[in-house]
């Protein structure tokens, strides 16, 4: 469980090449990050993209192995994990979870490999911005974003690839204004001033890089997403999952509520007002940006009527969060205390060679993995 952190030398290579690219990165377009374009800033620009580039994928292994760990290395394990810390894979693998086949991304050393690459690129791009506040919550999110925050932050390191390639697209083949990244440091949070985004005139924030966003800290806008980005890190995959929940308990509903309030021809409106300005998460972001749902932009009395006041999001979030609650505690429960006690049960009173909860995929194709509790 500790050793496999530190003894995989494809993970070593991954983390050499993101600390040494942080490094060159940042001497070879020192003027290109943040107000600050002295080569001493630039040295040590690069010297924080490499330190947490390592960092980060060390922490993210740490973590994610601890947690297989814990249950075994069993494949509920891998696919609870892959849901709740890297989502795309846990969605992936659902299907072959429930036809007992193979899982094909969340095996063990693939999800240690995510767990390198989301924590190694989150901490490279964080250094290189210097988005952390090391004089204050910086120490939280840092570790937070390489953790507990894993889903959000991988979909946040597939925007920070998105707008990067996007960023270099536009220098070269337009008029260079996408994807460009702030140019303050400290906030705790990235923020791209233009660069994608779900819908024009919306800000759309995963993990801690919030994108599209042309508001400087401190404005309205840039209030709401980063209460997205330290919603993220303080609820983790609740924040994620039941985001998502949200919207699939509410899509089919919405639908019938749109064509029966407004009409047919407004049937899409349903699932924009209920599954996202109804969302708990979005009441609580736009409360915090000090705005009305039913006054932003796209927003006209036909949605009025079946956007909901905050007292109604307020009362259905009870049984809402309730459930979601119980089925998170029933997962852990399942997948972390049963199967834990059930490896220590075989450990305990039996020699036997196999047990339901020996781990399935070996890593390395190690012939029989000694076990270290
Ligand atoms: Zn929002």
């Amino acid at each position: 469980m500790v050793e496999r952190i530190f003894n995989d030398p494809i993970a070593w290579g991954i983390l050499a090449a993101f600390a040494g690219v942080a490094f060159l990165f940042s001497l070879i377009f020192k003027d290109r990050f943040d107000n600050d374009t002295s080569a001493s800033g630039a040295t040590l620009r690069g010297l924080e993209g490499a330190i947490l580039a390592v960092l980060g994928g060390l922490i993210a292994r740490a973590f994610i192995s601890l947690l297989l760990g814990m249950a075994n290395n069993s494949p509920a394990a891998g696919l609870a994990i892959g849901w709740g810390f890297f989502l795309i894979p846990g969605i992936v693998d659902t299907i072959p979870y429930l036809l007992h086949s193979q899982p094909l991304l969340t095996t063990t050393e693939n999800l240690l490999l995510f767990a390198t690459m989301v924590g190694g690129l989150s901490g490279m791009a964080s250094g290189l911005w210097r988005i952390y506040a090391w004089d204050g919550l910086g120490w939280i999110g840092f570790p937070l974003d390489v953790t507990w925050a894993l889903a959000g932050n991988t979909v946040g390191c597939l925007l920070h690839i998105i707008n990067f390639v996007g960023y270099w697209a536009s220098q070269i083949f337009s008029d260079g204004s996408w994807g460009n990244h702030g140019t303050e440091t400290r906030e705790n949070a990235h923020r791209y001033d233009k660069g994608f985004g779900l819908k024009p005139g919306f800000a759309f924030t995963q993990g801690a890089v919030m994108s599209n966003l042309d508001e400087a800290p401190g404005q309205d806008l840039y209030r709401h997403e980063r209460t997205h980005v330290w919603q993220n890190r303080a609820f983790g995959p609740m924040y994620t999952l039941t985001y998502l929940g949200w919207m699939a308990v509410w899509l089919i509903p919405s639908i019938f509520a749109a064509i029966i309030k407004i009409g047919v021809s407004r049937t899409f409106s349903g699932p924009k007002d209920w599954c996202y300005f109804n969302n708990p998460w979005e009441t609580w972001a736009y409360k915090v940006q000090n705005a009305e749902r039913t006054d932003i932009i796209g927003n006209d009395d036909e949605d009025r009527k079946i956007i909901w006041p905050g007292k109604w999001v307020i009362a259905w979030s009870i049984p809402f969060f309730l459930v979601a609650t119980v089925l998170a505690v029933l997962v852990v429960n399942s997948v972390w205390v049963d199967s834990g006690m059930a490896g220590a049960t075989a450990q305990t009173h039996s020699a036997a060679p196999k047990s339901k909860s020996q781990p399935q995929s070996k890593p390395h194709g190690a012939p029989a993995p000694a076990k270290h509790k």
